[in-house]
């Protein structure tokens, strides 16, 4: 059985996210989306809120192959442990290149068991990320077309609080 494992911060996942989750459940058996709750981000939602969101999203689109879990420490060794042999990394442009190639080298270096494979999404999500859609909808702006219903709910719920 191929696992791999599709780590990052999500917060919150975005449709650039879920479109590299759909690309990797076509390649691997099991996919499990590993949220970082150590990086150096002050994030905007808990472990446990982004957790919850893509748990949600997995079920209402019925991912068979997918699972999600919190992490923090070494992603090599988490990897190992669930018997992964890749790390899903997304491409968007040439500026994610040079920490991506740092990061998939340095974890090449930990163990040369597990390879990092790089998707790219479709073109219409490029320019997405987190951060921007956080700041939209921080301005009030239009942004429900970057993010599943369900993050869009939550999203709207922190701000109004
Ligand atoms: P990190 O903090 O590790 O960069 P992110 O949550 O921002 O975590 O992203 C996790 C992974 O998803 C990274 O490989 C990132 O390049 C990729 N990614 C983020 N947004 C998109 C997008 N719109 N399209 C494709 N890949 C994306």
């Amino acid at each position: 059985m191929k696992i791999a494992i599709y780590p990052g911060t999500f917060d919150p996942i975005t449709n650039g996210h879920l479109d590299i989750i759909e690309r990797a459940t076509q390649l691997f058996d099991k996919v499990i989306v590993t949220v970082a709750v150590n990086s150096s981000k002050t994030p905007m939602f808990t472990g446990e809120e982004r957790v919850d969101m893509i748990q949600a999203i997995i079920k209402q689109k019925r991912f068979s192959n997918v699972s999600v879990e919190q992490f923090n420490g070494l992603l090599v060794s988490f990897a190992t442990k669930r018997n992964a042999t890749a790390i899903i990394r997304g491409l968007r442009a040439i500026s994610d290149f040079e920490y991506e190639f740092q990061m998939a080298l340095m974890n090449r270096k930990q163990s040369n068991k597990i390879d990092t494979v790089f998707l790219m999404p479709a073109e219409k999500y490029t320019y997405l990320n987190s951060s921007i859609v956080r700041e939209i909808a921080r301005l009030d702006g239009k942004f429900k077309d970057f993010v599943h219903p369900v993050v869009y709910r939550v999203l709207k719920k922190k701000l109004s609080l």
